[in-house]
């Protein structure tokens, strides 16, 4: 778990699209069981969106993310659902089987779906997330050592680095 954590932390394009899958696939999943419309495509906007959201701060990279992550999650998703189904938790719809064609192309229309879904919602959470993106960005700037490097002291100028107490010039007291 730490290390899923840590892994996260990096925010590689192949994590954040595994983040995305699981978080979107588990959730179609989950709509699946409800009988939801379109719940692979809720499932694979978000998913989208949890993948951009891990690719934080990498911002063109999140609907590519998204498109992973909806890529993978929906195979993931039919897994998590024939498990259910074994176990009983899940009952298909009742009523006439599909043809094994009409399923065929209902799964390549949902993929394609799936993949578009995906990268909106990769999309959406990277513009989302930009405007912080660029406020934490500007934030460190001034944060940044500069102005504690220029410190001189208060006796003798000479230029002290940052944090110096005593001055090794002259040894005065600096004021902190
Ligand atoms: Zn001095």
């Amino acid at each position: 778990m730490a290390n899923l954590v840590k892994m996260a932390k990096n925010r590689e394009l192949g994590t954040a699209a595994f983040g995305g899958l699981i978080v979107g696939g588990t959730l179609t999943a989950v709509l699946g069981i409800t009988d939801l419309p379109l719940a692979s495509a809720i499932g694979a906007v978000i998913g989208g969106g949890i993948a951009a959201y891990l690719l934080y701060g990498k911002i063109g990279q999140g609907a590519t993310a998204g498109m992973l992550s909806a890529l993978f999650g929906y195979p993931f998703s039919i897994g998590i659902l024939y498990i259910l189904l074994i176990f009983g938790v899940y009952t298909p719809p009742s009523g006439p089987t599909p043809s094994m064609s009409t399923i065929q192309a209902g799964v390549i229309v949902e993929f394609l779906l799936n993949l578009v879904a995906g990268a909106v919602g990769g999309l959406a959470m990277s513009s989302a997330r930009r405007p912080s993106a660029t406020l934490e960005a500007s934030a460190e700037m001034p944060a940044s050592p500069e102005p504690r490097q220029s410190r001189y002291c208060v006796q003798c100028g000479a230029q002290l680095q940052a944090g110096t107490l005593i001055c090794p010039h002259c040894g005065a007291r600096q004021p902190q």
